[in-house]
């Protein structure tokens, strides 16, 4: 090799590969321009792709001749920070996931496949020369256009599209297109302008709201440890005001200039605690979710790198979103599902937000009225600080929570003759009634009277749903969609039932039940028009319908004031589930439900139909509360070594032949089988506990089409699984027929069953 010291650089490009990969650098390219974070573009194979460079090197284990070069630098400025590429490092080995994937994940869209995306600016709209030598008179009946060159006119520095629009109206942007072409107006990108200073002054719009001792001790247990890496746990009960001292320590944040990174569910980023930041906070606030599209979301992660918006309010992918102040990190409503993402990358936003809180030293808040049995775990352990509230703020009073014993009752339609006279009575004292049901559609089965035919997709191991509106069946795991048959379609017979209740059944039902009263539903068929759900729950909290129907969209962070009396339909879907994690999510559906009710002045009333009211679950969570039933569900999963107590992850594999997934599973657990072996014998080596459970049928085994298997390891020890998961990678990426299938890893995973 010569003396001349090597320009490698390592990166990370888009592909299945579980590697980074080395580039050179040509002459052409000044290596100064090479940081890490910055994307390039890079041949690989016969095609070029965009890449994320992660650092430079002066060795590689490739062969230099075979080495090629960078084609291009796409940006000046790194579009991840360092603590980023820290981070999505540290989530592809943890993952055991292919670091291209992760970073490309963790990318805005546009970053992903645009080569000019990082242009960072804003276009500003400004005269050119020749309108300004022009004759304006001529645009005598071009009233817009004529409007726009006046207002341009005392803008030197140009406008923003907003701008313009502020005062403008009608088809103003053809006529600013008019304009563009006849080379009167030009725009120009510019970078924003960080107004920081501004904000600095004034931080806070409105004062906070009195808080409660509870709260006060929790505002002031937080403020102790403001500036390290701190983990606590808000545990409070729907109605203590979790909020409130979120608000109160993020207030703490601004003022010492930091950013504020919070998560919150899917369906949790309600207009209501969007308004509820506003209306405390003068700083600049977005909010980050799934229903921005690609140039809103990537204008947005500049802002948040930039430093321009200090409190980020977003979902799941948030969490990779540079932030160079970053002084802190708040889940809300942490026990939530949505936090884990459930295809490609399976990760936990709720770990890797605890794994960068820690690297940057800063702290991080955790709060749900039903918290995690993990994060209960940490508290126990030492490694969370566990701060309860457990008094309702101001005047709201808990609701009472009773069951319906439904054996031996008539059911009109689903609906017990108690439940009926209950929701009369509540009505008749002109509150809200909630009625809970977590299926959509009208009815999940569909039979034949005569033959026993039953409605099932031929693409999953799934019924079809009937939905009433659209008068067809449809699946609701791969969305296919047929006609009602008008007669069953083995034997003919005209006679077919609707079994089952849906939201869409019980809207009828208590229609007919109640035809004064108003009703609404809230489901996803019902809010998929982009602010339906909005206009829906204003409605809702008006007062103005009074009897609300819906699925999971209803059980979080609403709040109903009217509420007085909310019913679950049919708890007992849920009571005799295999998955070990059942109990605890129904556990927290029942808290959560029966949390909309009551939260004001009036009092509530929380109903439970079943036919199980002897079952222990359900009779724990009553006498005492989630608290209990939390503490008895560590104890079972102690005594189970079942997770927290050990860890777990998840071989998934997919094929077109269920021989197909059997056999590479298979493999996987002789392949294990012969590492554990090797680990237990190694020098030094410890006794390796692992145990691998299947291969076994997913438990949708048919889905969309496709089959699906599953293997599972279960250890003691979380260094034994990951050791054991990295060699078991290393044998089957070299195994060509094993690359037959589409397998995936999921660790920590929250849904086996
Ligand atoms: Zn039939
Ligand atoms: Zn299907």
């Amino acid at each position: 090799m010569s003396e001349k010291k090597l320009n490698i650089v390592q990166v990370a490009v888009p592909t299945p590969l579980r590697r980074k990969f080395d580039y050179l650098l040509s002459d052409a390219i000044n290596p100064e321009h090479v940081i890490p974070g910055v994307r390039v573009l890079v041949p690989f194979g016969r095609t070029k792709k965009i890449a994320i460079v992660l650092g430079k090197t002066s060795e590689t284990e490739i062969d230099i001749k075979k080495l090629r070069c960078i084609s291009k630098i796409l940006d000046k400025k790194p579009v991840l920070s360092e603590d980023i590429i820290k981070l999505l490092n540290w989530v592809a080995s943890y993952y055991h996931h292919p670091i291209g994937e992760v970073f490309q994940t963790a990318l805005p869209v546009h970053y992903r496949n645009k080569e000019s995306a990082s242009e960072q600016g804003i276009s500003f709209w400004f005269l050119t020369d020749l309108a300004q030598q022009a004759d304006w008179d001529q645009l005598k009946r071009a009233v817009r256009q004529r409007s726009i060159l006046e207002q341009l006119k005392n803008a030197p520095e140009g406008l923003t599209k907003e701008q313009l629009a502020s005062e403008q109206e009608g088809q103003w942007q053809a006529a600013l297109k008019v304009l563009c072409e006849k080379q009167w107006v030009a725009s120009k990108i510019k970078q924003p302008v960080v107004e920081q200073n501004e904000h600095d002054a004034k931080i806070v719009n409105n004062p906070g709201l009195f808080l409660n001792e509870e709260q006060q001790a929790a505002v002031d247990a937080l403020s102790q440890n403001n500036t390290v890496y701190f983990a606590s746990l808000i545990d409070g009960i729907t109605g203590s005001g979790k909020t409130e001292v979120y608000l109160s320590f993020i207030e703490a944040q601004l003022k010492n200039a930091r950013q504020v990174l919070v998560l919150v569910p899917e369906i949790g980023l309600t207009p209501q605690l969007i308004n509820r930041f506003e209306y405390r906070f003068s700083v600049k606030i977005q909010t980050l979710h799934s229903g921005l599209n690609n140039t809103q979301r990537m204008k947005i992660w500049q802002q948040a790198a930039s430093g321009e918006i200090r409190i980020l309010i977003g979902t799941r992918s948030a969490v990779f979103t540079p932030m160079p102040d970053l002084g802190a990190i708040i889940i809300d409503e942490e026990h939530d599902l949505s936090f884990k993402q459930q295809d490609g990358i399976r990760y936990s936003a709720k770990d890797i937000a605890l794994v960068r809180a820690n690297n940057a030293d800063i702290p991080i808040i955790l709060g749900s009225a039903t918290p995690s049995m993990e994060s209960l775990f940490l508290c126990q352990s030492g490694k969370m600080a566990h701060l309860k509230l457990h008094k309702r703020a101001g005047n709201a009073r808990a609701p009472e929570v009773h069951l319906i014993d439904i054996r031996g009752q008539y059911l009109q339609h689903g609906m017990s003759r108690t439940l009926i006279d209950l929701i009369k009575q509540h009505l008749a004292r002109e509150n809200q009634v909630l009625l809970f049901q977590n299926r959509r559609g009208y009815s999940p089965v569909l039979l034949c009277n005569k033959c026993g035919w039953i409605s099932h997709c031929h693409r999953c191991d799934a019924k079809l749903t009937y939905h009433r509106q659209r008068n067809h069946l449809r699946c609701h795991h791969c969305l296919t969609e047929q006609p009602l048959p008008l007669q069953c379609p083995e034997c003919g017979h005209g006679d077919l039932s609707q079994l089952g209740m849906g939201t869409e059944r019980v809207e009828k039902v208590v229609r007919e039940l109640f035809p004064e009263t108003d009703v609404v539903r809230i489901d996803r068929d019902t809010t998929q028009r982009k602010g339906a759900l909005k206009n829906m729950l204003e409605l809702a909290r008006d007062g103005r319908q009074q009897i609300l129907i819906g699925t999971q969209m209803l059980a979080k962070g609403h709040h109903f004031p009217n509420v007085t009396l909310v019913a679950i339909l049919d708890i007992d879907q849920g009571l005799y589930s295999i998955d070990y994690r059942a109990p605890e999510r129904l556990a927290q559906l029942i808290v959560q439900v029966s949390g909309r009710a009551g939260r004001e002045e009036k009092k509530g009333q929380v109903v439970l139909q079943t036919s199980h009211p002897e079952d222990e679950m359900l009779n724990t969570l009553l006498n005492l509360g989630y608290s209990g039933f939390a503490v008895k569900t560590l104890a079972e999963r102690k005594e189970l070594l079942l997770p927290p107590y050990s860890y777990q992850a998840l071989i998934r594999a997919e094929a077109n032949k269920i021989e197909k997934y059997q056999a590479f599973l298979e493999y996987c657990f002789q392949v294990m089988t012969s590492i554990k072996q090797i680990l237990s014998t190694e020098d030094g080596g410890t006794d390796c506990d692992a145990q691998f459970l299947g291969p076994i049928p997913a438990p949708m085994e048919k889905k969309a089409g496709k089959f699906r298997g599953q293997l599972l390891i279960q250890t003691s020890q979380r260094k034994q699984l990951h050791h054991i998961l990295s060699r078991l990678i290393q044998t089957v990426e070299v195994n060509k027929a094993a690359q037959r299938v589409h397998w995936s890893i999921d660790i920590d995973p929250q849904e086996i069953y």
